[in-house]
């Protein structure tokens, strides 16, 4: 009886004792001391803590099938997780990949059922089934055309994402317009989709969208960003329109370049470019106003994975920002580029950026082959602001004429690393790299691959401003 209760208990400790070892158990077996230390995580890879930050590259502006994109939105993700991207904003015209358009005003798709009815979408079809497998692919046929079950993001998003790896960042380019021009704003990080709001004015529209995504991060507790996009899609926005907007430094972003062939990043003989509208905007923004400025990004725009096609296909990887933070998280993200701490690009890459107190320092990542040259560009203090209106008046919206002196080049250094360190009479400065390397799939046929800072916005000589 004795020796075969005591190997019992014998046996009853030794089950306690490998419980506490391997995680399970709560209390040490009677008679022992200090129990072991739980061990938290055991096994698993995971990026939980961050030492110091990094780069993170994304693009914030991508459409799928849920509106008017060419293809899945597996495809899409699949393409930037392939392509080096941490990051990815679906970024659909009024609706995010779940559920109801946020308002009927685009005639695209209402349904989650997307009909094949082309060969392009036929040809995208094939791509899905192949890449994701037959029992992935959810088809009906209704009325003899074959339909495509579109899965929202909650659905597809574990098929990509892994800590410190990829992440999407939910989003929606919401879509609006000023009678016949396109007003366009992307929502970062939002939580349900935000319907278009409307306005008397071109302002007016931009600055409600704005207002309702500042006010969604609000009331969810997220960070949110909103971009302002494509200016020059269709001329539909002029330099006057957007002087007045009113938000805080790190709440204005605004695409100075757009992949999608058909936004005008460049301009032509009536219109500015982006480049130079972000010059005026700086200028007057701190000379003239409350001296907030908008941040400049860089996408792709993306709606063509199956067609590649210089000037006639939307193609994903013709530009995109790069983000530094500590954490791959869409909060981190979306903090980071509030702070600034981003650069755009359509293909070099930086591998130092200092951008505070009075100097603006970076240094290119240089590929094998390829020269560099770094502008810093700026407006001095004192410059002529002034609008002046076009002679004869164009035939649409365009912005005024403005001085030359306003984003002129103050210092050019041929290389691959430079600094630029304020006298106290600039406005503000950011640096443009422009390198001998040919982009491989250009907005524009003979484009390189470029990248653009942030301003440095240069404090007053006298009452110096943080
Ligand atoms: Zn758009
Ligand atoms: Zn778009």
């Amino acid at each position: 009886m004795t020796s075969s209760w005591k190997t019992r208990l014998g046996g009853l400790l030794l089950i306690f004792s490998s419980m506490a070892a391997s995680g399970h158990g709560g209390h040490a077996g009677p008679g022992e001391g200090t129990p072991p230390k739980q061990p938290y995580f055991k096994g698993i890879r995971g990026d939980y803590r961050a030492d110091e930050a990094r780069w993170w590259k994304g693009n914030t502006h991508t459409h799928t099938w849920w509106s008017d994109g060419d293809s899945p939105p597996e495809t899409a993700a699949a393409w930037y997780r392939e392509h080096g991207y941490q990051f990815l904003v679906l970024s659909d015209h009024n609706r995010m990949q779940a559920g109801a358009i946020a308002r009927g005003n685009l005639a695209l798709h209402y349904s989650q059922w997307y009909p094949i009815e082309d060969e392009a979408r036929a040809a995208a079809l094939a791509i899905y089934r192949e890449h994701f497998g037959p029992d992935w692919v959810e088809e009906r046929v209704v009325d003899g055309v074959t339909q495509v079950r579109l899965k929202a993001l909650d659905e597809f998003r574990g098929l990509f994402e892994a800590p410190g790896e990829f992440t999407f960042v939910p989003g929606e380019e919401i879509t609006d317009r000023f009678e016949s021009h396109p007003i366009h704003v992307n929502a970062v990080n939002i939580q349900d989709p935000i319907a278009p709001r409307g306005g008397e004015t071109p302002t007016a529209i931009i600055q409600n969208t704005l207002n309702a995504v500042l006010d969604h991060g609000l009331r969810s507790g997220r960070e949110v960003l909103a971009h302002l996009n494509h200016p020059n899609f269709r001329y539909a926005l002029t330099v006057e329109d957007l002087v007045p907007l009113r938000y805080r430094t790190g709440e204005g972003f605004f695409e100075l370049y757009n992949g999608h062939h058909g936004v005008e990043n460049y301009g032509d003989g009536e219109h500015p470019g982006i480049e130079r509208m972000w010059d005026i905007l700086l200028a007057k923004r701190i000379a003239e106003g409350d001296g907030t400025i908008p941040y400049g990004i860089a996408n792709d725009d993306a709606h063509r994975f199956t067609t590649w096609r210089v000037g006639k296909d939307s193609n994903p990887g013709r530009g995109w920002v790069m983000v530094r933070a500590r954490r791959l998280t869409p909060d981190s993200i979306v903090a980071a580029m509030k702070r600034g701490d981003f650069y755009a690009s359509t293909g070099v890459t930086l591998g130092r950026l200092e951008r505070r107190g009075d100097t603006l320092a970076l240094a290119v990542d240089p590929e094998p082959g390829v020269d560099y040259t770094i502008e810093f560009i700026g407006t001095r203090r004192g410059a002529e602001l002034g609008a002046h209106p076009r002679e004869p008046a164009p035939d649409g919206r365009a912005s005024q004429r403005y001085d030359d002196a306003i984003g002129v080049v103050l210092k050019t250094v041929r290389g691959t690393e430079a600094r630029y360190v304020a006298r106290g009479d600039e406005l503000y400065v950011r640096a443009r790299v422009t390198s001998t390397q040919p982009h491989p799939n250009p907005f524009r046929a003979g484009d390189v691959t470029m990248a653009w800072t942030q301003p440095l916005v240069v404090a007053a000589p006298q009452g110096r401003t943080p």
